[in-house]
């Protein structure tokens, strides 16, 4: 059975956590009111015993020692249920004072009601109850004092002006709870009407946050989009400055995404952005921020960055995350992601430049080979901006001639002769001067400039074949570099089949050099561009091979006809060094049995060179023999080759 009592009789509806915080506060600032009220009631006692008694000191006294514990009882006990306990009493207290000064006069006992109807204003019952305690207490206590004609310290002691009696305090008593009971129940009522008012506010504040929710969110991942990051990042900087801390913003791009989508189709792609967006939530803290931007890019804030050290570690956590296995719909996919970091303040205070330069230290960390971070730099901005310049002035340079092949040659070990020659581009600037190819062909691929210049090398290869076959040279070939982005343009098969068809050569003294992550990024586009491009009968070789994903499997598919070795393998055969090099002479033997012609490049050194011919590699390429060099001087090494 239930136990009837305060707790089943007014049960209180229960309050919502989103209430709580109030309530607090609203005690609080209840409390204060009711500091005001003992003030003033302490005032008012004064006031009416220097009337009665032609002397404040008893009034002033008495109001004082209840109105000052209670300021001190505040110090300790404010918003607390102790407080409106204290308070309750406090109240009570004066009815007593009040009640006294006139020697229990009956209206006087009509401050308890009004005192309890004070104590309402907590919409909490337990103040009220424990008035109604108080009341009957110093009633019982001082209806006995009065009965048995005690005196305290020759103060009235009366309570009731026309005798007293047991009983007369058993009907105070009656009152004063008949009151507490309707006044809890007000009680509850109010807060009953306060909670549903609150609830149906907050059914219309739901029904706007849907509605502002879908508007503010992606709506793929359920992360904050763009223009919600914005308006969070304001909240951000503003907490920033004030307790002067500092943030990162991390701007981060899945690598290759654009492949998964095109091979494996949306779907798959979207279910993939998806665990993304859970496995970035598990990584970082409550208080910071994730949101999509784009595609495949998300931006991640990261609060209270002090130490740099501790950030990094943050930023290879999640990289080491995306490199974990993603099972999607039972596909096994591989992933990576480059990431890019600017501070707040110290990078910038503005955050729209942040947002630029965490994307440009990310670009950077795409063009430094991707799955990596970058921290943006000043250095690095002054870069990019002449990246910038480099990209805006490439176009006019073309048409102002500037661009020149060089030509490394190409030597059969065994006779020491020319057998070819690779054409490598150099920028004449007419103010900065010769510039290398590292300087610009990662901004024309990036460009997409690439391709003009890319057509303009092919062309320019071809003339140079027909010059050298012009002056009797019909066994020198010249290859040239040929890049991804190339490949993934329709026009490169005509290009090159222009090329020969112009200038009238034997197809088989032109050749391309391909990477071997050109054949793997877009493998099956790439073989099929590679198979047409064979069938011109031209050479085909894979430059820095050993470096990449090398599978021969793979190799046996390509229609290649020639290895480079990479120059990192020449460059580990020191002269009486431990020389057993494992890989190395695993690729030579893997070109061998493919039939592939292979060749060396990088080799500074006769022991290198000779290393190489041992284990069975006849050509070579580097700058023992000479490095990359201007047409004429080719023109000449060849001259001295044809006397040997
Ligand atoms: P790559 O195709 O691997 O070219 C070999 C690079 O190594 C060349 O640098 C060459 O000058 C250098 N090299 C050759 N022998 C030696 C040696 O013994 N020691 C050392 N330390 N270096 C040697 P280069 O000309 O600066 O070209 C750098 C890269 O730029 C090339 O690497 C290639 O990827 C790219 N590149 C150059 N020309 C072209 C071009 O016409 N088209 C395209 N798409 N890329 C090009
Ligand atoms: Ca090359
Ligand atoms: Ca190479």
């Amino acid at each position: 059975m239930k136990r009837l009592g305060i707790n089943t009789l007014f049960k209180f509806p229960n309050v919502p956590d989103f209430a709580r915080s109030n309530f607090e506060s609203h005690f609080i600032y209840a409390d204060k009111v009711m500091l005001v009220f003992l003030g003033i009631q302490w005032f008012i006692a004064t006031f009416i015993t220097s009337i009665t008694y032609s002397t404040y000191t008893y009034g002033f006294l008495s109001g004082g020692l209840i109105t000052f514990s209670l300021m001190g009882a505040y110090r300790y006990f404010k918003g607390t249920q102790v407080m409106r306990a204290l308070v309750a009493v406090a109240m009570m207290l004066f009815s007593l004072v009040f009640i006294q000064q006139h020697l229990g006069r009956i209206e006087m006992h009509f401050h308890i009601f009004i005192a309890m109807a004070i104590l309402s204003l907590y919409k909490d019952i337990v103040p009220v109850f424990v008035a109604a305690a108080t009341t009957i207490l110093h009633h019982v206590v001082f209806n006995t004092l009065q009965f048995y004609e005690v005196t305290l310290f020759d103060m009235p002691v009366m309570i009731f002006n026309y005798g007293c009696g047991f009983d007369i305090v058993l009907l105070h008593g009656v009152f004063v709870i008949a009151e507490a009971f309707i006044v809890g129940y007000i009680i509850k009522l109010q807060i009953e009407y306060g909670v549903e008012l609150n609830k149906s506010e907050n059914k219309i504040l739901g029904l706007n946050q849907e509605l502002s929710f879908t508007s503010l969110h992606d709506s793929l991942t359920g992360l904050p989009n763009r223009y919600n990051l914005h308006s969070k990042l304001d909240i951000i900087v503003a907490n920033a400055n004030r307790y002067q801390r500092k943030f990162a913003i991390l701007f981060l791009d899945l690598d290759h995404f654009k492949n998964i989508n095109d091979t494996l189709g949306h779907n798959i792609g979207d279910t993939l952005l998806k665990s993304v967006a859970k496995r970035l939530q598990s990584l970082v803290r409550e208080n910071d921020l994730i949101a999509r931007i784009g595609g495949d890019e998300f931006i991640i804030i990261l609060n209270d960055v002090e130490d740099i050290h501790r950030l990094e570690q943050v930023i290879i956590k999640i990289l080491d995350s995306f490199r974990r296995e993603w099972m999607i719909q039972d596909h096994l996919l591989r992933l990576s992601a480059s990431i890019g970091v600017a501070i707040y303040p110290d990078d910038s205070t503005e955050i729209n430049e942040l947002m630029k330069f965490a994307d440009l230290a990310m670009y950077k960390a795409k063009s430094g080979g991707r799955d990596q971070f970058n921290f943006f730099t000043s250095t690095l901005n002054h870069q990019i901006h002449e990246e910038v310049a480099i990209a805006n002035d490439l176009h006019r340079a073309l048409k102002d001639n500037e661009f020149v092949l060089f030509y490394q040659p190409k030597i059969e070990i065994s006779t020491g002769k020319i057998i070819g020659a690779e054409a490598l581009i150099r920028w004449n600037h007419p103010s900065r001067g010769m510039i290398f190819p590292d300087k610009f062909i990662t901004i024309a691929e990036n460009t997409g400039f690439i391709l003009k210049l890319g057509s303009w090398i092919i062309d320019e290869t071809a003339r140079m074949i027909g010059r050298l076959c012009q002056k009797g040279y019909n066994e020198i070939h010249v290859s040239c570099n040929v890049s991804t982005r190339q490949f993934q343009n329709l026009n490169l098969y005509s290009e090159i089949e222009n090329a020969l068809i112009k200038n009238d050569i034997p197809v088989g003294l032109f050749a391309i050099e391909i990477t071997e992550s050109v054949m793997m990024e877009y493998l099956e586009v790439t073989l099929e561009t590679l198979k047409k491009i064979k069938s011109l009968g031209i050479h085909i070789c894979m430059d820095d091979f050993g470096t990449g994903y090398s599978s021969l499997s793979y190799l046996r598919q390509f229609p290649i006809d020639s290895l480079k070795i990479d120059k990192s393998f020449v460059d580990d055969i020191t002269e009486g060094g431990d020389n057993s090099h494992l890989l190395l002479n695993t690729i030579i033997a893997m070109g061998e049995t493919l039939n592939l012609h292979i060749i060396a490049e990088g080799v500074e050194e006769a022991y290198q060179m000779e290393y190489l011919f041992e284990k069975g590699c006849p050509y070579y390429q580097g700058y023992y023999f000479s490095k990359a060099i201007a047409e004429e001087n080719f023109f000449t090494l060849c001259e001295i080759n044809r006397a040997k």
